[in-house]
């Protein structure tokens, strides 16, 4: 390793002195050239700009036919013959798609996340693709912001561990693989907690949040050796991230030790401007001197380093330290030894979307689901039951990939529709619409193309024909939920339950008296206090991707055991917000045994508790976790302290549970988070089996950043839990010791 660094170094040296400074201000550029454009504009002139050296890299164009005229024109007709990167969104599959990002969190499944990645990687390489904008590790309280469903949810631990397998996952165990691509962390930092959960809004949080509990998972990125990081939008302490030094170059590089490279996000050097921070010239010397490397299509860079450079505002050797980042990123891809590394028409035609890819995302889909009520154990339902299948969504493939899902195709998606004629062929199961799946006129227009189907027959009419078909059936599964254009950047909603059309459709099927198994689709937690009032069963599906409909009939007929649990906190209201379960406490704590003690933290009108806490999620099956035992009552620094239980699965069908650990810090120099998440492992059993897990703690998985903002464990009594999911749990004590 050290010695293909200094080889590459001497590598880099040598061409960075051959490079003139316009040419290396060209490799600080990034070039949008396709039709996926999520931002305001569009480069322009790309193909003089790639021969003049006047680009670093490419996104948006995939597939041989693209990027391989774009390739050629970059190492043949460039004076250096400097390949480019080729970036994309490659978010959660790239042809093949898997269940959005927060859906994919909720299987805590490390291995398979691991390898959603892998096979994402496999198929973009194919594609020409070495560089992907991910993971999105922004850690989110607040269920209005659309981005929720890019990420892992709410939990450090947890974000920390899925950030880990997917540049794993993208990066394999080393870049030159052509079946590797270099992942790229974002946003950084911070861009989860936008102020009332509207994007690109204010952050503005104290360091010791930040440090706790916001920035982890970024940094377990960069320790996994993520290749490079996407800056945010928002503004970290006043000043937007894109500029902000301590955030690019002291926390990222001298105390991480990161030694990527950092992009912009789209245009958010110029966006410094609406910020108010300065002109399209300051701005620029402020991205660069901060430690932003390359300018993601807003070309400030392009335009005014040379001036800065020459007026004397920036040092040369900031443009050359960012120029050399991206080099070495090129030359760890394999990228001068092979321009072309990966790109294949023959892989394209054997690896994309093949069968070994759909069954892991019909897996990731089955896994991926949340079983959040089954009264009765009206689940799994077995086929001979006249089934009613109502709702929009059941036939729809429009939505299932979700949002980011830039290279997937939903023609190629499976329907839950689609899924159960392949699964009971002959088999003639009832169906109605029931309801549009929004009617909101205002909101419909802003979504603009197809994802919505407005129905010829009038909603009344709708509602009529899916009361006479339930009233035909045994059973009712009725698919609602939102439309993928709900979801992800831009799409923050300020009321986050079901629309009323569908709470109407709904009612009038409650009133059938038939039981209702409610499947929703959606992009990040709702308000489900009716439902969770009035229906039968209630599944979370999310968005899952190309093989959604198989995971969903997998489940509803019990192919498959649900084992999924919420990455996210589901509130009762949305007045709640921000609700997540490792919260602080009060100094007026709310007293469930007394619970109308006035002037105490709390609402008048909502218990203070979620509606499904995080890491919830039912199973077919029923799980009995054993008491904890302690191998000692007592840690000293050095030593391992063994929390261990017994699961046994007690009911008639094999299925995983996810046993989880917290802990608490009853007494800090600073105050402590009620609970924090500190373990999981997820177990797969036999009826009637039972596993033995143990639980290793050290002195080193307490720590946290204290007032000093060291990262310190400080003596004392700790509360440990263990349940299977972060509200029923058992609790023991014991004491740190130095
Ligand atoms: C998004 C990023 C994305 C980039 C490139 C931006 O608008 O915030 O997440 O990677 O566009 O498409």
């Amino acid at each position: 390793m050290a010695l293909r660094n200094v080889e590459r170094e001497r590598f880099v040296a040598d061409l960075m002195r051959r490079m003139t400074l316009a040419e290396r201000i060209g490799q600080l550029n990034l070039l949008s050239v396709g039709s996926a454009v999520t931002g305001p504009i569009m480069s322009v002139g790309a193909e003089d700009k790639i021969r003049s050296g006047q680009a670093g890299g490419v996104f948006n164009s995939i597939g041989p036919q693209v990027v391989r005229p774009l390739q050629t024109m970059a190492v043949t007709e460039t004076r250096l013959g400097i390949p480019l990167l080729f970036g994309y969104d490659v978010i959660h599959g790239h042809q093949t798609i898997f269940p959005l990002p927060l859906g994919l969190s909720a299987t805590w499944d490390l291995e398979l996340i691991e390898r959603t990645a892998r096979a994402a990687a496999a198929e973009a390489t194919a594609d020409g693709v070495n560089w992907v904008y991910s993971p999105m590790v922004d850690i989110c309280r607040d269920p209005r912001w659309g981005r929720v469903a890019e990420g892992a949810g709410e939990d450090p631990f947890l974000g920390s561990l899925i950030a880990r397998a997917m540049v794993r996952g993208y990066q394999g165990s080393s870049l030159r693989d052509p079946r590797a691509v270099a992942a790229c962390v974002k946003h950084f930092a911070l861009y989860g907690a936008a102020e009332a959960g509207r994007d690109y809004n204010t952050v503005d949080m104290s360091r010791l949040r930040m440090l706790n509990d916001y920035l982890p998972p970024y940094e377990a990125a960069v320790k996994e050796g993520v290749a490079s990081v996407m800056s945010s939008f928002n503004e970290v302490d006043g000043l937007p991230a894109t500029g902000n030094k301590w955030l690019l170059t002291t926390l990222l590089r001298k105390l991480w030790g990161f030694t990527g490279f950092v992009v912009t996000d789209y245009t958010a050097i110029n966006e410094m401007i609406e910020h108010g921070v300065g002109d399209e010239a300051r701005v620029g010397e402020l991205a660069l001197a901060a430690g932003t490397d390359m300018d993601m299509v807003g070309e400030v860079f392009l335009k005014h380093v040379a001036d800065l450079v020459a007026s004397g505002r920036l040092d040369v050797a900031q443009v050359d330290a960012a120029c050399r980042v991206i080099l070495e990123a090129k030359y760890d891809l394999g990228l001068f030894d092979d321009p072309f590394r990966g790109l294949s028409d023959d892989r394209v035609k054997n690896e994309i979307m093949s069968p070994e890819k759909l069954s892991l995302a019909r897996k990731a889909a089955t896994e991926s689901i949340v079983l959040l009520k089954n009264a009765n154990r009206l689940l799994p339902l077995t086929a001979n039951k006249r089934i009613a299948f109502i709702g929009p969504l059941t036939q729809d493939n429009r939505n299932l990939i979700g949002c980011w899902s830039a290279a997937g195709d939903w023609r190629k998606t499976t329907s839950i529709w689609q899924a159960l004629a392949q699964r009971f062929p002959g088999h003639d199961f009832l169906y109605a619409k029931g309801c549009n799946l929004i009617e909101d006129q205002e909101l419909l227009r802003k979504l603009g193309d197809g994802q919505v189907t407005i129905d010829e027959k009038s909603p009344a009419q709708l509602l009529e024909e899916a009361v006479q078909v339930a009233s035909q059936a045994d059973v009712l599964v009725v698919s609602l939920g939102e439309c993928l254009g709900l979801t992800g950047e831009a799409s923050c909603r300020s009321s986050i339950g079901l629309f009323d059309n569908q709470v109407a459709l709904l009612k009038a099927l409650k009133a059938t008296g038939k039981p209702i198994v409610l499947v929703l689709m959606n992009g990040r937690p709702l308000t489900l206090s009716w439902e969770d009032e009035h229906m039968d069963a209630i599944l979370e599906t999310w968005f899952g991707g190309t093989m959604a409909g198989a995971g969903i009939v997998d489940i509803l007929f019990g192919d498959a055991n649900p084992s999924g649990k919420l990455s996210m906190t589901f509130p009762r209201k949305l007045g709640q917000v921000p609700i997540f379960h490792n919260a602080k406490n009060t100094g007026r704590p709310f007293d469930p045994e007394q619970p109308d003690l006035e002037y105490r933290s709390r609402y008048l009108d909502v218990p203070n508790s979620p509606l499904y806490p995080f890491g919830f999620g039912l199973s077919y099956t029923s799980f009995e976790i054993s008491a904890i035992t302690l191998s000692s009552s007592t840690l000293y620094r050095g030593e391992t302290l063994t929390a261990t239980v017994e699961v046994t699965n007690l009911g008639d069908r094999r299925g995983a549970e996810v046993v989880q650990l917290y802990t608490r810090d009853m007494v800090g120099s600073v105050t402590r988070p009620v609970q924090e998440l500190k373990g999981f492992r997820r177990i797969e059993l036999d009826p009637g089996e039972t596993a033995t897990i143990e639980f290793d703690l050290t002195a080193d998985d307490l720590r946290f950043f204290n007032g000093d903002l060291d990262f310190v464990s400080e003596p004392g009594v700790f509360r440990l839990s263990i349940g299977a999911n972060s509200r029923d749990l058992q609790t023991v004590e014991f004491e740190l010791l130095d």
